[in-house]
């Protein structure tokens, strides 16, 4: 966990394999929090950003869950949220093996050398805990439209609906402070087009729509943030394919 700038906080699951190891971004607004995926669902997210919020003498807010898309390592966490937005065009799994192989085989991965053979995590949050059978709950979500805001009171955030790696796959964008939370659609590392869910057709009209933005902080699903330099170096060297 650590702030990237004021008002903004990038949590991650440090027991979770790097492959499952999504980012949570955590947007303190005036009047509304946002939350920006919700990790693996493991431990209590909900509990973890309640200390946090106790340890900076601030009062906790139900904040406003935007989960951009519905692979496991950004919406396990979603069921204990009351207010989640998501794109009706990713339906999150129920249940889900955290076992390597089958966790690929489930998404539709490719088999890959670096994913483990066992588990993908490497702590358990309780003793009954089986990860081979992962149940994150019912994730009850608003739809979470292209063109929708989400209004923080002092920053404005504006849905964008990039398919390709999912169907489902959203962004926001803050038009005012060049401000993108990418998810899985872009970020500094071998992009995912060729799961069950993926469409690479739809990916690189997400790319053009992406190209033509002016953004120059990048909040990826995985990874570090960017700037504008890096973000177009990533468009191209997928379009150039
Ligand atoms: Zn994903």
């Amino acid at each position: 966990m650590r702030d990237v700038s004021p008002g903004l906080t990038q949590i991650d699951e440090p027991y979770a394999h790097e492959f499952v190891r999504g980012n949570i971004w955590w947007r303190q607004g005036r009047d509304r929090d946002l939350l920006v995926d919700t990790g693996l669902g493991i431990a209590s997210l909900r509990q973890a950003l309640r200390t946090l919020t106790a340890t900076q003498g601030l009062t906790w807010r139900e904040p406003i869950v935007v989960l951009t898309h519905g692979h496991l390592d950004h919406a396990g966490g979603a069921a204990e949220f009351a207010d989640v937005r998501a794109h009706p065009g990713d339906v999150p799994a129920a249940v889900t093996s955290l076992h390597g192989r089958t966790f690929a085989q489930q998404l539709g991965a490719k088999p890959d050398p670096s994913l483990p053979e066992g588990l993908l995590v490497s702590a358990s949050p309780r003793a009954a805990w089986d990860p081979r059978h992962h149940d994150v709950g019912e994730i009850t979500a608003t739809p979470a439209e292209a063109g929708d805001i989400i209004d923080l009171g002092d920053r404005r955030y504006e849905v964008l609906h990039l398919p390709g790696h999912t169907h489902g796959s959203i962004a926001l964008l803050d038009r005012v402070n060049r401000e993108l939370f990418s998810g899985d659609v872009v970020y500094d590392d071998i992009l995912l087009d060729d799961l069950h869910e993926s469409d690479p057709e739809d990916y690189r009209r997400s790319m053009d729509l992406l190209r033509r933005l002016d953004v120059n902080d990048v909040r990826p699903g995985h990874g570090s943030s960017f700037d504008h330099y890096v973000l177009q170096r990533i468009i191209r060297a997928y379009t150039s394919r």
